[in-house]
Protein backbone atom coordinates (compact mmCIF):
# COMPACT_ATOMS: atom_id res chain seq x y z
CA UNK A 1 0.00 0.00 0.00
CA UNK A 2 1.25 3.49 -0.88
CA UNK A 3 0.36 7.58 -0.55
CA UNK A 4 -0.21 8.48 -3.81
CA UNK A 5 1.30 11.97 -4.80
CA UNK A 6 1.15 13.59 -8.30
CA UNK A 7 3.18 16.84 -9.12
CA UNK A 8 2.27 18.93 -11.38
CA UNK A 9 1.15 16.13 -14.00
CA UNK A 10 0.56 17.40 -17.86
CA UNK A 11 0.34 15.33 -20.92
CA UNK A 12 -0.14 15.95 -24.13
CA UNK A 13 0.20 13.39 -27.12
CA UNK A 14 1.05 15.96 -29.56
CA UNK A 15 4.57 17.01 -29.87
CA UNK A 16 3.92 20.43 -29.92
CA UNK A 17 1.48 22.19 -27.88
CA UNK A 18 0.09 25.97 -28.68
CA UNK A 19 -3.00 25.97 -26.52
CA UNK A 20 -5.08 24.63 -24.17
CA UNK A 21 -6.93 22.12 -26.02
CA UNK A 22 -3.28 20.14 -26.58
CA UNK A 23 -3.43 18.96 -23.46
CA UNK A 24 -4.98 15.74 -22.33
CA UNK A 25 -4.01 16.37 -18.95
CA UNK A 26 -3.10 20.01 -17.36
CA UNK A 27 -1.30 20.82 -14.36
CA UNK A 28 -2.65 18.14 -12.10
CA UNK A 29 -1.45 17.67 -8.14
CA UNK A 30 -3.03 15.10 -5.98
CA UNK A 31 -2.49 14.02 -2.78
CA UNK A 32 -4.28 10.62 -2.06
CA UNK A 33 -3.39 9.36 1.30
CA UNK A 34 -2.36 5.25 1.79
CA UNK A 35 -5.42 3.16 2.06
CA UNK A 36 -7.70 5.66 1.16
CA UNK A 37 -10.77 5.22 -1.53
CA UNK A 38 -10.73 7.92 -4.27
CA UNK A 39 -12.62 7.71 -7.51
CA UNK A 40 -11.82 9.92 -10.62
CA UNK A 41 -15.01 11.37 -12.00
CA UNK A 42 -15.48 13.31 -15.36
CA UNK A 43 -16.97 12.84 -18.70
CA UNK A 44 -15.43 10.42 -22.08
CA UNK A 45 -12.49 12.75 -22.97
CA UNK A 46 -11.80 14.56 -19.76
CA UNK A 47 -8.43 12.68 -19.14
CA UNK A 48 -9.18 9.79 -16.30
CA UNK A 49 -7.65 7.36 -18.36
CA UNK A 50 -4.58 9.09 -19.57
CA UNK A 51 -4.27 10.05 -16.21
CA UNK A 52 -4.68 5.86 -14.39
CA UNK A 53 -2.06 5.16 -17.27
CA UNK A 54 0.71 7.55 -16.02
CA UNK A 55 0.05 6.30 -12.73
CA UNK A 56 0.32 2.60 -13.56
CA UNK A 57 3.06 4.11 -15.60
CA UNK A 58 1.60 2.41 -19.39
CA UNK A 59 2.41 6.05 -20.38
CA UNK A 60 5.74 8.59 -19.59
CA UNK A 61 4.36 12.18 -18.84
CA UNK A 62 4.90 15.10 -20.87
CA UNK A 63 5.38 16.98 -16.99
CA UNK A 64 5.26 16.23 -13.56
CA UNK A 65 6.33 13.48 -11.31
CA UNK A 66 4.69 10.45 -9.63
CA UNK A 67 5.63 9.70 -6.01
CA UNK A 68 4.76 6.68 -3.82
CA UNK A 69 5.73 7.09 -0.26
CA UNK A 70 7.20 10.40 -1.16
CA UNK A 71 9.88 8.27 -3.54
CA UNK A 72 9.91 9.72 -6.72
CA UNK A 73 8.44 6.70 -9.27
CA UNK A 74 8.17 8.44 -12.31
CA UNK A 75 10.84 7.00 -13.84
CA UNK A 76 9.55 3.00 -12.74
CA UNK A 77 7.99 0.67 -15.36
CA UNK A 78 4.37 -0.93 -14.35
CA UNK A 79 6.17 -4.16 -13.21
CA UNK A 80 8.10 -2.35 -10.95
CA UNK A 81 5.55 0.16 -9.54
CA UNK A 82 3.49 -2.80 -7.94
CA UNK A 83 -0.22 -1.87 -9.10
CA UNK A 84 -3.15 -4.10 -9.52
CA UNK A 85 -5.45 -2.93 -12.62
CA UNK A 86 -8.52 -4.02 -13.64
CA UNK A 87 -10.55 -2.74 -16.33
CA UNK A 88 -13.43 -2.46 -18.08
CA UNK A 89 -13.85 -5.67 -19.58
CA UNK A 90 -12.97 -9.22 -17.93
CA UNK A 91 -9.25 -9.82 -18.44
CA UNK A 92 -9.27 -13.76 -17.05
CA UNK A 93 -8.50 -16.89 -18.62
CA UNK A 94 -11.19 -18.73 -19.60
CA UNK A 95 -9.68 -22.48 -19.68
CA UNK A 96 -8.51 -22.30 -16.60
CA UNK A 97 -10.82 -22.49 -13.14
CA UNK A 98 -12.28 -19.66 -10.91
CA UNK A 99 -10.07 -21.22 -8.49
CA UNK A 100 -7.00 -20.52 -10.64
CA UNK A 101 -7.49 -17.66 -11.95
CA UNK A 102 -7.26 -16.06 -8.53
CA UNK A 103 -4.17 -18.27 -7.84
CA UNK A 104 -2.70 -17.00 -10.91
CA UNK A 105 -1.17 -13.62 -9.70
CA UNK A 106 -0.09 -15.37 -6.22
CA UNK A 107 1.45 -18.31 -7.64
CA UNK A 108 3.92 -15.94 -9.97
CA UNK A 109 4.53 -13.83 -7.08
CA UNK A 110 5.71 -17.76 -5.75
CA UNK A 111 3.69 -17.99 -2.44
CA UNK A 112 2.87 -21.01 -0.85
CA UNK A 113 0.27 -23.51 -1.39
CA UNK A 114 -0.97 -23.03 1.42
CA UNK A 115 -0.90 -19.12 1.29
CA UNK A 116 -2.71 -19.36 -1.82
CA UNK A 117 -5.01 -21.16 -0.78
CA UNK A 118 -5.78 -19.23 2.27
CA UNK A 119 -5.84 -16.09 -0.02
CA UNK A 120 -8.16 -17.28 -3.13
CA UNK A 121 -10.97 -18.93 -0.46
CA UNK A 122 -10.86 -15.51 1.22
CA UNK A 123 -11.54 -13.43 -1.97
CA UNK A 124 -13.51 -15.86 -3.22
CA UNK A 125 -15.78 -15.70 -0.21
CA UNK A 126 -16.26 -11.77 -0.29
CA UNK A 127 -17.31 -11.83 -3.97
CA UNK A 128 -19.48 -14.38 -3.53
CA UNK A 129 -17.92 -17.24 -5.92
CA UNK A 130 -17.30 -19.93 -3.31
CA UNK A 131 -20.17 -22.42 -5.10
CA UNK A 132 -18.18 -21.92 -8.70
CA UNK A 133 -14.28 -21.93 -7.62
CA UNK A 134 -14.12 -24.84 -9.26
CA UNK A 135 -15.56 -24.33 -12.82
CA UNK A 136 -14.26 -23.28 -15.97
CA UNK A 137 -14.33 -19.74 -15.98
CA UNK A 138 -15.50 -19.93 -19.66
CA UNK A 139 -18.89 -21.00 -18.46
CA UNK A 140 -19.87 -18.00 -16.46
CA UNK A 141 -21.84 -14.86 -16.74
CA UNK A 142 -20.50 -11.62 -17.96
CA UNK A 143 -20.58 -10.04 -14.50
CA UNK A 144 -19.09 -13.38 -13.10
CA UNK A 145 -16.14 -12.92 -15.41
CA UNK A 146 -15.93 -9.36 -13.84
CA UNK A 147 -15.86 -10.34 -10.34
CA UNK A 148 -12.47 -12.72 -11.37
CA UNK A 149 -11.20 -10.10 -12.70
CA UNK A 150 -11.94 -7.77 -9.65
CA UNK A 151 -10.57 -10.91 -7.49
CA UNK A 152 -7.06 -11.16 -9.21
CA UNK A 153 -6.58 -7.65 -7.96
CA UNK A 154 -8.10 -8.06 -4.56
CA UNK A 155 -6.03 -11.03 -3.87
CA UNK A 156 -2.75 -9.74 -3.93
CA UNK A 157 -1.50 -8.23 -0.78
CA UNK A 158 2.16 -6.47 -2.20
CA UNK A 159 0.12 -4.26 -4.55
CA UNK A 160 0.81 0.08 -3.79
CA UNK A 161 -2.47 0.35 -5.13
CA UNK A 162 -5.25 -1.12 -6.88
CA UNK A 163 -6.89 0.85 -9.80
CA UNK A 164 -10.28 0.32 -11.60
CA UNK A 165 -10.86 1.93 -14.99
CA UNK A 166 -15.05 1.62 -15.32
CA UNK A 167 -14.97 -2.08 -13.96
CA UNK A 168 -18.02 -1.94 -13.74
CA UNK A 169 -19.31 -1.45 -17.48
CA UNK A 170 -20.25 -5.13 -18.57
CA UNK A 171 -22.63 -5.65 -15.48
CA UNK A 172 -26.07 -5.61 -15.96
CA UNK A 173 -27.81 -2.92 -14.09
CA UNK A 174 -29.89 -4.16 -11.45
CA UNK A 175 -26.45 -6.07 -10.33
CA UNK A 176 -24.08 -3.04 -10.68
CA UNK A 177 -25.70 -1.49 -6.92
CA UNK A 178 -24.34 -5.58 -5.75
CA UNK A 179 -21.19 -5.05 -7.00
CA UNK A 180 -20.50 -1.44 -5.95
CA UNK A 181 -21.24 -1.98 -2.46
CA UNK A 182 -19.47 -5.00 -2.48
CA UNK A 183 -16.19 -3.08 -3.76
CA UNK A 184 -16.81 -0.46 -0.65
CA UNK A 185 -17.48 -3.21 1.66
CA UNK A 186 -14.39 -4.89 0.27
CA UNK A 187 -12.38 -1.74 0.72
CA UNK A 188 -13.28 -1.29 4.06
CA UNK A 189 -12.16 -4.80 5.35
CA UNK A 190 -8.79 -4.97 3.02
CA UNK A 191 -8.20 -1.34 3.83
CA UNK A 192 -5.58 -0.48 0.49
CA UNK A 193 -5.67 2.17 -1.44
CA UNK A 194 -8.05 2.44 -4.02
CA UNK A 195 -8.45 4.51 -7.37
CA UNK A 196 -11.74 4.02 -9.43
CA UNK A 197 -12.37 5.55 -12.99
CA UNK A 198 -15.94 6.29 -13.85
CA UNK A 199 -18.10 8.86 -16.06
CA UNK A 200 -20.89 7.34 -13.70
CA UNK A 201 -21.59 10.10 -10.59
CA UNK A 202 -23.78 7.41 -8.44
CA UNK A 203 -21.13 5.36 -8.72
CA UNK A 204 -18.49 7.37 -7.50
CA UNK A 205 -19.92 8.89 -4.75
CA UNK A 206 -21.12 5.33 -3.17
CA UNK A 207 -17.51 4.42 -4.27
CA UNK A 208 -15.37 6.95 -3.01
CA UNK A 209 -14.54 9.07 0.64
CA UNK A 210 -13.18 11.83 -1.85
CA UNK A 211 -13.56 12.17 -5.17
CA UNK A 212 -12.08 14.16 -8.07
CA UNK A 213 -13.67 15.97 -10.95
CA UNK A 214 -11.85 16.48 -14.15
CA UNK A 215 -12.90 18.55 -16.64
CA UNK A 216 -11.00 18.97 -20.09
CA UNK A 217 -7.52 17.62 -18.73
CA UNK A 218 -7.91 19.78 -15.23
CA UNK A 219 -9.16 18.74 -11.36
CA UNK A 220 -12.16 20.95 -11.23
CA UNK A 221 -12.52 20.33 -7.84
CA UNK A 222 -11.56 17.33 -5.19
CA UNK A 223 -14.21 16.84 -2.22
CA UNK A 224 -16.49 14.38 -0.26
CA UNK A 225 -19.74 13.62 -1.91
CA UNK A 226 -21.13 16.04 0.12
CA UNK A 227 -19.12 18.64 -0.40
CA UNK A 228 -19.16 18.44 -4.51
CA UNK A 229 -23.07 18.68 -4.06
CA UNK A 230 -23.31 21.78 -1.37
CA UNK A 231 -20.37 23.61 -2.66
CA UNK A 232 -19.56 23.47 -6.10
CA UNK A 233 -16.18 25.38 -6.60
CA UNK A 234 -16.61 24.89 -10.73
CA UNK A 235 -20.14 25.81 -12.84
CA UNK A 236 -19.08 22.40 -14.20
CA UNK A 237 -19.58 20.29 -10.77
CA UNK A 238 -22.18 22.11 -10.75
CA UNK A 239 -23.81 21.02 -14.08
CA UNK A 240 -22.17 17.19 -13.81
CA UNK A 241 -23.14 16.56 -9.82
CA UNK A 242 -26.42 15.89 -9.36
CA UNK A 243 -29.88 15.18 -10.80
CA UNK A 244 -31.00 17.57 -12.07
CA UNK A 245 -27.68 19.26 -12.00
CA UNK A 246 -27.18 23.18 -10.70
CA UNK A 247 -28.95 26.02 -12.36
CA UNK A 248 -26.50 28.35 -13.44
CA UNK A 249 -27.39 31.85 -14.79
CA UNK A 250 -26.25 35.20 -16.25
CA UNK A 251 -25.91 37.18 -13.47
CA UNK A 252 -24.34 40.85 -13.04
CA UNK A 253 -22.17 42.21 -10.06
CA UNK A 254 -23.31 45.53 -8.79
CA UNK A 255 -21.69 47.49 -5.75
CA UNK A 256 -20.30 44.02 -4.68
CA UNK A 257 -23.92 42.40 -4.50
CA UNK A 258 -25.46 40.06 -6.94
CA UNK A 259 -28.14 41.54 -9.10
CA UNK A 260 -30.46 38.42 -10.96
CA UNK A 261 -33.47 39.19 -12.96
CA UNK A 262 -33.06 43.42 -11.25
CA UNK A 263 -33.26 42.05 -7.74
CA UNK A 264 -30.50 42.08 -5.79
CA UNK A 265 -30.01 38.47 -4.18
CA UNK A 266 -28.98 37.73 -0.71
CA UNK A 267 -25.62 36.29 -0.16
CA UNK A 268 -22.86 35.93 1.93
CA UNK A 269 -19.87 36.33 -0.07
CA UNK A 270 -18.47 39.93 -0.26
CA UNK A 271 -17.29 39.71 -3.87
CA UNK A 272 -14.71 42.17 -4.33
CA UNK A 273 -12.53 41.32 -7.56
CA UNK A 274 -14.96 42.14 -10.56
CA UNK A 275 -12.82 41.83 -13.94
CA UNK A 276 -14.35 38.56 -15.12
CA UNK A 277 -15.84 37.76 -18.89
CA UNK A 278 -18.69 36.59 -17.54
CA UNK A 279 -20.55 36.14 -14.30
CA UNK A 280 -22.73 33.31 -13.11
CA UNK A 281 -25.62 32.42 -9.83
CA UNK A 282 -25.56 28.82 -9.11
CA UNK A 283 -28.06 27.02 -7.30
CA UNK A 284 -29.56 23.53 -7.18
CA UNK A 285 -32.87 22.93 -7.56
CA UNK A 286 -33.46 21.35 -4.25
CA UNK A 287 -32.70 25.08 -2.47
CA UNK A 288 -35.41 26.58 -4.32
CA UNK A 289 -38.84 27.51 -2.92
CA UNK A 290 -41.98 28.83 -4.18
CA UNK A 291 -42.73 32.19 -2.15
CA UNK A 292 -45.48 35.28 -1.92
CA UNK A 293 -42.40 37.62 -3.99
CA UNK A 294 -38.88 37.12 -5.11
CA UNK A 295 -38.00 36.12 -8.69
CA UNK A 296 -41.55 35.51 -11.30
CA UNK A 297 -41.10 33.00 -13.20
CA UNK A 298 -43.42 30.93 -15.45
CA UNK A 299 -44.28 27.88 -14.95
CA UNK A 300 -43.51 25.26 -18.43
CA UNK A 301 -43.85 21.53 -17.29
CA UNK A 302 -43.94 19.71 -13.95
CA UNK A 303 -42.39 16.07 -13.86
CA UNK A 304 -43.71 13.39 -11.41
CA UNK A 305 -40.39 11.10 -10.26
CA UNK A 306 -42.58 9.82 -7.55
CA UNK A 307 -40.55 10.47 -4.76
CA UNK A 308 -40.06 14.45 -6.36
CA UNK A 309 -41.95 16.52 -8.67
CA UNK A 310 -39.07 18.14 -11.32
CA UNK A 311 -40.74 22.12 -12.34
CA UNK A 312 -39.17 23.50 -15.17
CA UNK A 313 -39.36 26.84 -15.37
CA UNK A 314 -38.56 30.44 -17.34
CA UNK A 315 -37.52 33.47 -16.63
CA UNK A 316 -36.10 36.28 -18.65
CA UNK A 317 -32.33 34.93 -18.13
CA UNK A 318 -33.23 31.61 -18.79
CA UNK A 319 -34.98 28.51 -17.52
CA UNK A 320 -34.63 27.12 -13.93
CA UNK A 321 -35.36 23.54 -12.43
CA UNK A 322 -37.12 23.36 -9.61
CA UNK A 323 -37.53 20.14 -7.28
CA UNK A 324 -40.26 19.76 -4.70
CA UNK A 325 -41.86 17.11 -2.41
CA UNK A 326 -43.95 14.70 -4.56
CA UNK A 327 -46.85 15.98 -2.43
CA UNK A 328 -45.57 19.65 -2.80
CA UNK A 329 -48.54 21.56 -4.53
CA UNK A 330 -47.28 23.35 -7.49
CA UNK A 331 -48.78 26.81 -9.14
CA UNK A 332 -50.26 26.30 -12.51
CA UNK A 333 -48.64 29.36 -14.17
CA UNK A 334 -46.82 31.98 -12.91
CA UNK A 335 -45.29 31.91 -9.42
CA UNK A 336 -42.22 33.53 -7.71
CA UNK A 337 -39.30 31.93 -6.22
CA UNK A 338 -36.52 32.67 -3.88
CA UNK A 339 -33.23 30.94 -3.25
CA UNK A 340 -31.76 29.61 -0.54
CA UNK A 341 -29.03 32.02 0.66
CA UNK A 342 -26.59 29.17 2.13
CA UNK A 343 -26.81 27.52 -1.11
CA UNK A 344 -26.41 30.70 -3.43
CA UNK A 345 -23.11 31.22 -5.19
CA UNK A 346 -21.43 33.34 -8.00
CA UNK A 347 -19.06 31.87 -10.17
CA UNK A 348 -16.61 34.06 -11.64
CA UNK A 349 -15.54 32.89 -15.59
CA UNK A 350 -16.72 29.15 -13.98
CA UNK A 351 -14.88 29.52 -10.78
CA UNK A 352 -16.46 30.43 -7.60
CA UNK A 353 -15.86 33.47 -6.04
CA UNK A 354 -15.75 32.75 -2.28
P1 LIG B 1 -13.05 7.88 -21.87
O1 LIG B 1 -13.93 7.72 -20.68
O2 LIG B 1 -13.81 8.06 -23.15
O3 LIG B 1 -11.97 6.84 -21.97
P2 LIG B 1 -11.20 9.68 -20.63
O4 LIG B 1 -11.74 10.65 -19.67
O5 LIG B 1 -10.56 8.45 -20.08
O6 LIG B 1 -12.30 9.29 -21.68
P3 LIG B 1 -8.78 10.02 -22.14
O7 LIG B 1 -8.97 8.72 -22.86
O8 LIG B 1 -7.71 10.11 -21.14
O9 LIG B 1 -10.15 10.50 -21.50
O10 LIG B 1 -8.55 11.15 -23.25
C1 LIG B 1 -8.20 12.49 -22.95
C2 LIG B 1 -7.91 13.23 -24.25
O11 LIG B 1 -6.74 12.68 -24.87
C3 LIG B 1 -9.02 13.11 -25.30
O12 LIG B 1 -9.10 14.32 -25.98
C4 LIG B 1 -8.53 12.00 -26.21
O13 LIG B 1 -9.02 12.18 -27.52
C5 LIG B 1 -7.01 12.20 -26.17
N1 LIG B 1 -6.29 10.92 -26.33
C6 LIG B 1 -6.41 9.82 -25.57
N2 LIG B 1 -5.58 8.85 -25.96
C7 LIG B 1 -4.92 9.35 -27.05
C8 LIG B 1 -3.90 8.83 -27.91
N3 LIG B 1 -3.40 7.62 -27.75
N4 LIG B 1 -3.45 9.65 -28.90
C9 LIG B 1 -3.94 10.89 -29.05
N5 LIG B 1 -4.88 11.44 -28.27
C10 LIG B 1 -5.37 10.68 -27.28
Amino acid sequence: MAKITLKDLSHSYLTKQSNDADWALRGVDIDWKDGGAYALLGPSGCGKTTLLNIISGLLKPTKGKILFDDKDITALNPVERDIAQIFQFPVIYDTMTVYDNLAFPLKNRGLSKTEIDTKVKEIGEMLELTSTLNNKAAGLTADGKQKISLGRGLVRSDVNVIMFDEPLTVIDPHLKWVLRSKLKELHQKINRTMIYVTHDQIEALTFADEVVVMHEGQIVQTGTPVELFEKPKHTFVGHFIGSPGMNILPCEIVNGQINFEGKILPNSTNIIKTNFSKTQVGIRPEFINFSNEGIEVKIKRVSDTGRHKVIDTECSSGSIKILANASAEIPSDSAYITFDQKYTYVYGDDWIIE
